[in-house]
């Protein structure tokens, strides 16, 4: 089992399904969302929730939260879901700041929720 299949298995499916509505709910215009990561355009239909600090290392951060609070999670495209895996935010935009897949600055990443996560 990947990394990526354990942590969508230890999100219930009515509790995704519940999340992926408060993302459409906050996020997205005439059925579409962007991934937080590459800003490729998704359809509500087709999207994935990732966990912003990955679950295996936000107990070490925040040991008395779930790291499937709706903070944790952000609206991303199934590449950039597998591709992040189990790495930081800030480790991951800068492998894709590196091969040119997004600008260099004047990021901003939001939860599903709507806290900002993070600015570059
Ligand atoms: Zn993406």
């Amino acid at each position: 089992m990947t990394n990526q299949e354990h942590r969508r298995k230890k999100m219930s499916g009515s509790r995704r399904k519940r999340n992926k509505n408060i993302a459409i709910r906050n996020y997205s215009t005439q059925g579409i969302l962007n991934c937080v990561y590459c800003t490729k355009e998704l359809v509500t239909s087709n999207f994935t929730l990732d966990h912003f600090i990955p679950t295996s290392k936000f107990k070490k951060q925040k040991p008395s939260e779930s790291p499937h609070r709706t903070s944790n999670l952000v609206v991303c495209c199934v590449e950039c879901n597998d591709a992040k895996a189990d790495l930081l935010p800030q480790e991951f935009l800068s492998i894709l700041r590196k091969e040119n897949l997004i600008p260099k600055k004047d990021i901003k990443i939001y939860s599903i929720n709507k806290t900002l996560l993070l600015e570059i």
